[in-house]
């Protein structure tokens, strides 16, 4: 069974259909590229995935449950994540103390009543930091960590809250391109370790097409093309879309 099901999702803000008649389906442990040029309408899908925005129409089904008419955090509780185009930390924190916070939200409700933050524990944060690769920088504040880094940090905040499913919208925008490699490799490894699915928005093809299983190309709106590398990379629509031939 998919993890997510999307049918025939639709977005019109005033006269522009940002959104058109867009399916797919997302398996579990699978890692998916949403493609398209700007203003495809990459954005739109995502705010519409998390509940940020109401479609005007379709269905957003993740293993059988509709999200659509949810709040966005009950979403967020139902396992979808998300990371953001700038990266979203406490800058004044620590490494450690912003997963530790995240760990914590995650749990809030459960433990409230009987475990205060300060009991909240370094060793699961330490573990979420050991699986993102920033071990090492666990006491340092945020700000004094190169970007690729704080891209990370984000990372292990996402995984905190326990996804079923990552989406990531354009991660690699403003990094070097080793850090980018990098970021993705780490990615594949969340998707094929944790059993986790990502769908990411990201403008590098060479990044895409060696981390993604998959591809979904939007243009204006509308899917264009969806497959594996090798069926999108000789795509005659996205081939028109791209390279304008
Ligand atoms: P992408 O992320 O692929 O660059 P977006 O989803 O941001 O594309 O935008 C798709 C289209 O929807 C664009 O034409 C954009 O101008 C329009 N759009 C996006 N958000 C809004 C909004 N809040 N109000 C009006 N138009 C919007
Ligand atoms: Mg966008």
């Amino acid at each position: 069974m998919s993890l997510l099901t999307v049918e025939s999702l639709n977005k019109s803000f005033g006269g522009v259909r940002a959104v058109d008649d867009v399916s797919f389906e997302l398996p579990k442990g699978h890692m998916m590229a949403l493609l398209g040029p700007n203003g495809a309408g990459k954005s739109t899908c995502f705010n519409m995935l998390n509940g940020q925005l109401v479609p005007s129409s379709g269905s957003i089904r993740m293993e059988g449950e509709e999200l659509i008419g949810k709040r966005p955090r009950d979403i967020w509780r139902l396992g979808v994540g998300r990371t953001f185009q700038i990266a979203a930390v406490f800058n004044s924190m620590s490494v450690v103390e912003n997963v530790q916070m995240a760990l914590f939200s995650h749990q809030r409700r459960l433990l409230r009543f009987f475990k205060p933050l300060h009991r909240y524990d370094r060793e699961p944060a330490l573990e979420l930091l050991r699986l993102v690769g920033i071990e090492q920088y666990a006491d340092k504040p945020c700000s004094t960590l190169a970007y690729g880094d704080v891209k990370r940090v984000e990372l292990a905040i996402a995984m905190a809250h326990g996804p079923r499913l990552l989406l990531m919208d354009e991660p690699c925008a403003g990094m070097a391109p080793h850090e980018r490699n990098g970021l993705m490799a780490l990615t594949r490894r969340l998707v094929d370790e944790q059993g986790i699915s990502v769908l990411f928005t990201e403008h590098s093809m060479d990044v895409v097409f060696s981390f993604a299983d998959s591809m979904l190309v939007l243009a204006r709106g509308k899917l264009i093309a969806a497959g594996d590398g090798n069926h999108i990379r000789h795509h005659p629509k996205v081939k028109e879309v791209y390279f304008g031939s």
